[in-house]
């Protein structure tokens, strides 16, 4: 059947050392999976299970960019993350069949306007606009599990201008992948191209114009981006 206008592009993350695509879905972000994390951000991380929000899936934006600075915010913050990439739906998926699911991993920033998330937790409001805008999730390419395994340990951080904010490790996570697989897969059915972001560790913080943002994940990859 024709369309009445012309199809949205299908988003493409590269692979890391091939000249394939990984085509992204949708992405689902878990939120406060670090106990440092949730604490700075005043929450008790051993009472809640873990919460999910989202991102479209044309937020992503490839590692090298420089991303303008963002509408409607004043305090831009960055926050690092472990990224799943899901190669086989499901349902219902047991904890202990998970990373069955994953295809590879990559890493991520959750850009969040801090401010409009602030807004929306006062007057309890979707946060949405907070965390789903344009260019808000910078990724590197992927790496399939083939080649590196399931990271379950190991530095996650990431540098401004070459200092360092945010320092953790993946040991830390509250919900490890499997069991982020597990919940999230109880709430929909996973599909094959949706994206995970897992959280980040404590140091979040605001981005300025001009800055240089560089993450890290051990045994994963890194990631750079410049906003201006
Ligand atoms: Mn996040």
């Amino acid at each position: 059947m024709s369309t009445v206008i012309t199809p949205p592009p299908q988003t493409l993350v590269p692979v890391l050392g091939s000249d394939a695509a990984f085509p992204v879905g949708r992405i689902f972000c878990v939120g406060r999976n670090y106990a440092a994390h949730a604490r700075e951000m005043g929450h008790d991380p051993d009472r809640e299970p873990p919460f999910f929000f989202a991102k479209w899936a044309d937020a992503v934006v490839p590692d090298g960019s420089t991303i303008p600075y963002p509408a409607a915010t004043r305090d831009l913050h960055h926050e690092i993350e472990l990224v799943v990439a899901i190669g086989v739906g499901g349902t219902d998926i047991a904890a202990d069949r998970a990373l069955g699911h994953v295809w590879g991993y990559g890493v991520g920033l959750d850009m969040t306007r801090r401010d409009l998330q602030a807004e929306a937790k006062k007057l309890a409001r979707p946060w949405t606009m907070a965390k789903s805008f344009d260019q808000s999730a910078p990724l590197s390419a992927l790496r399939p599990v083939a080649e590196i395994g399931h990271p379950s340990a190991g530095a996650i951080w990431l540098k401004i201008n070459g200092e360092t904010r945010q320092s953790g490790d993946l040991a830390d996570q509250i919900w490890p992948v499997p069991e982020i697989i597990a919940h999230l897969s109880r709430l929909v059915a996973l599909r094959p191209g949706d994206l995970i972001m897992t959280g980040t560790p404590d140091g979040v913080g605001p981005v300025k114009p001009g800055d240089r943002l560089e993450g890290h994940v051990d045994g994963v990859g890194a990631l750079m981006v410049t906003y201006r």
